[in-house]
């Protein structure tokens, strides 16, 4: 059966790519890493429960576990290469697979990414994605570069798949359509590939937003061991989050994971050059400086105590 599964659902399925010498089938591929470039390599794991929610569409887990870790390659400025996929499921269900099969490499495609590979296997419902891509060695961009003067950034707006993930649990009130638009940002991640490739030799440090702006800002600046003061009149707030209070608003940009924008800081001098090259809304934040740590302001210019900082796995 297991056979069968990669047979029907997957192997049919992959792109082909030049440097993919052997694919699905063996005990390992084998690929052509290209000259002169480093592999970056990253993976993910979704489980039912805990990442998505129970009853979500087999589609939308398809696109999103290959989401999450593409949104990795992107915060390191590298170029989707490979992916492998490990699927643990708890019965086999063809309809469920094929929803899938379509969610993933439907996203897949967008790449012309090959799957080269995974493992699958009986028990609750979780996927492992298993990512590599490629980046010459210079242009690599790591959570510790950034320095005191550097303006903070983040793309697009955060909290609107926090707010759908509430509005879901009946936490919040939502009617259908904006509950819709956010839900789409929820199940739908769009990885920030295009902006991690311009931000090459701009950017000094990067990460993607999976855990909430205040946590992974917060590795940033531990990793660069600097630090900010980000006045919540900095923070965007888009259409839809203007439809809920300004205060839950705040707390969902902060603290609520599952957006996959990029947080990023980029030289005074190198400004310029960003406007040129970036081709999505992206919103200044803050400066780095050089008093350890990330401190919000209130209106008053008084530091906020973050209670939540972001999604914590343990
Ligand atoms: P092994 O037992 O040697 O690890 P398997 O029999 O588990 O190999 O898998 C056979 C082939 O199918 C391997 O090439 C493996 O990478 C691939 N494969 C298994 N599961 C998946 C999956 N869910 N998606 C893509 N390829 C898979
Ligand atoms: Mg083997």
């Amino acid at each position: 059966v297991e056979f069968k599964i990669i047979d029907d659902f997957f192997k049919p399925y992959s792109s082909h790519r030049a440097d993919v010498l052997l694919g699905i089938g063996d005990d390992c591929a084998l690929v052509k890493p290209p000259r002169d470039q480093l592999l970056a390599i990253s993976t993910d794991t979704l489980v039912e429960g805990v990442h998505f929610l129970h009853g979500t569409s087999a589609h939308s887990i398809g696109h999103k576990a290959l989401a999450v870790s593409l949104s990795d390659l992107a915060a390191m400025g590298a170029e989707p290469a490979w992916v492998l996929l490990s699927l643990s499921l708890p019965h086999i269900d063809e309809d469920w697979l094929n929803q899938f099969r379509q969610g993933f490499f439907q996203l897949a495609s967008e790449y012309n990414l090959p799957l080269i590979g995974g493992n699958t296997c009986q028990g609750s419902l979780s996927i492992a994605t298993h990512i590599i891509g490629v980046v010459p060695p210079s242009k690599a961009i790591t959570r510790s570069g950034a320095q005191p003067g550097d303006g903070i950034y983040i793309t697009g707006y955060l909290g609107e798949a926090g707010l759908a993930l509430l509005a879901l649990q009946h936490k919040i009130p939502l009617s259908s359509a904006p509950l819709a638009q956010a839900q789409k940002r929820l199940d739908y991640p769009d990885p920030r590939i295009a902006v991690g490739l311009a931000l090459r030799g701009i950017a000094s440090a990067a990460i993607d937003i999976s855990d909430g702006l205040a946590a992974d800002l917060s590795h940033i600046l531990e990793q660069s061991q600097v630090g900010a003061s980000i006045p919540l009149a900095n923070l965007p707030i888009s259409p839809l989050m203007q439809s809920i209070p300004v205060e839950k608003a705040h707390e969902l940009i902060l603290s609520a994971g599952d957006d996959y924008e990029l947080c990023f800081t980029v030289p005074a001098k190198l400004e310029p050059e960003l406007k040129q090259v970036l081709k999505c809304p992206y919103h200044c934040i803050g400066v780095i400086d050089d008093i350890p740590g990330l401190r919000i302001l209130d209106a008053d210019a008084k530091p906020l105590s973050l209670q939540k900082k972001g999604y914590e796995h343990f």
